[in-house]
């Protein structure tokens, strides 16, 4: 089987290396939508991008963002032909599967204080419980004050669990088939088990101890919970995995791996003929709805506010604007797992190692639900990865029939776009630890650039 690996003289090996390392740190600050948002944007100032401001000219060569409530983004470098000629558009979500507190979460029983959950996305819940857990997100407060909260990363912090039955006591428990081994409703967290000085026969003392903590280290009252988002998420940093340390092992690639590379791509972007953008969204785990989601009015605004400061806006000028782009909307893939060869088709399957994988079309069944990019399209795409020596695959994520998933890349096609799904090919996708190759980072983010710099 040939890889890109074998193609890596020595110093693209180390550049390989170094792009996993710098991404590695881009994971581990980023663990939540919201801290991606933040950490992009320290990033693109850095690298010169402004926010958009209405009241400031565009000219080609421009660096400009719009942050989207702090959970979603569009960046811009604005080319040389104006926008309604179109954009090449690179588009990744940064919501990963996780488990959110649920707004009344906190309560005491025996002696033990617990946080009541809801999960998010789609996991396998057994793969949640017995592991430390970090707690991240907002509290948002009635006076329009907000604080954020990152517990569990540091290693003097505490982190909490979700407990699991022991072996022993678990004969029950392990006839169930896995989706009921462990259930949505009994994915609570422990969170305490000291009680506070009280008076004889006051009740959930151990509570009382906990909330008094909360006051006191973080300003939050019980009644916060219903204003914040607090997301838990596995605690600890992104790895590297192998002997050879050809892979990374981390929590949330799906889908920051994408997302940083098509950033990394995008912040390179000088002066590009046509206008490079990137796309950074929420909530793509559940559906891609809501105004931070893909299909919100968001990112088609942020068209025309800069369709408007190249003069005489109208409603045509947009519609060209979107029909003329072209898009490679980024996510995971399934990479073969040969623990697992039966899921997969071997001749349409992705592997490590052999560079940024694009499926024609995602979906289920008979590709039900999937934006089915043109061939046309697809001849277009080949022909630029082959001319900047990019290291690409084509596969579709499993056998026919086996299951099967979607992407942001019908949103996006549904404004007549050319659209196709591409991304990075990972082994466990959606448990809390995801495996992705070095060389197949590498090669997405020179495919991104190979695409920004001449998809026409
Ligand atoms: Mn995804
Ligand atoms: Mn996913």
């Amino acid at each position: 089987m040939t890889t890109a690996w074998e193609k890596y003289d020595k110093s693209t090996l180390s550049k390989v290396m170094d792009l996993s390392e710098d991404y590695k740190k881009f994971l581990n600050s980023a663990k939540t939508e919201r801290e991606a948002v933040d950490e992009t944007i320290a990033r693109a100032k850095k690298a010169g991008f402004k926010e958009f401001s209405a009241s400031r000219k565009i000219k080609a060569g421009d660096k400009i963002y719009f942050n989207n409530r702090g959970k979603s983004l569009a960046l811009y470098v604005i080319g040389k032909k104006p926008i309604e000629q179109g954009m090449n558009i690179l588009g990744a979500h940064i919501d990963s599967p996780r488990i959110d507190l649920k707004q009344n979460p906190l309560y005491e029983d025996n002696g033990l204080v617990l946080m009541d959950t809801h999960y998010y996305g789609g996991i396998k819940k057994y793969q949640w419980v017995a592991r430390p857990l970090a707690i991240h997100g907002v509290v948002c407060k009635k006076d329009g004050s907000k604080i954020k909260i990152c517990i569990g990363e540091k290693e003097s912090d505490p982190i909490i669990e979700i407990s699991d039955l022991l072996i022993h006591l678990a004969r029950d428990q392990m006839s169930k088939t896995g989706s009921k081994v462990v259930e949505g409703e009994d994915l609570n967290a422990l969170a305490g088990s000291i009680p506070a000085k009280g008076k004889k026969d006051e009740k959930d003392l151990v509570k009382k101890n906990l909330l008094d903590i909360l006051k006191k280290e973080y300003d939050i009252e019980e009644d916060d919970f219903i204003s914040a988002e607090l997301e838990l998420v596995p605690a600890g940093k992104a790895r590297d995995l192998g002997l050879d340390r050809s892979m990374v092992m981390g929590y949330g690639h799906d889908d920051r791996i994408c997302a940083y590379t098509s950033l990394a791509a995008l912040l390179e972007s000088e002066k590009p003929e046509r206008t490079s953008v990137c796309i950074l969204t929420d909530k793509e785990e559940i559906g891609s709805i809501g105004s931070t989601g893909a299909e919100s009015a968001f990112f088609e605004n942020t068209v025309a506010e800069l369709l408007n400061l190249q003069g005489n806006y109208n409603d045509l000028k947009l519609r060209h604007a979107l029909e003329n782009s072209r898009m490679l909307s980024s996510d995971v893939s399934a990479a073969f797992d040969p623990n697992y060869p039966g899921v997969n088709e071997a001749k349409n399957a992705a592997f490590f190692g052999k560079g940024i994988s694009f499926n024609k079309f995602t979906g289920s069944g008979g590709k039900s639900g999937s934006s089915d990019a043109p061939a046309e399209y697809v001849a277009k795409i080949r022909d630029v990865m082959d001319r900047n020596k990019v290291s690409f695959q084509f596969s579709e994520l499993g056998r026919v029939d086996q299951g099967g998933g979607g992407t942001i890349a019908y949103v996006l096609a549904n404004k007549n776009m050319d659209v196709i799904d591409a991304g990075i090919p990972v082994q466990n996708m959606h448990a809390p630890y995801e495996t992705a190759s070095k060389a197949d980072i590498y090669e997405a983010y020179r495919a991104y650039k190979a695409f920004l710099k001449d998809m026409k």
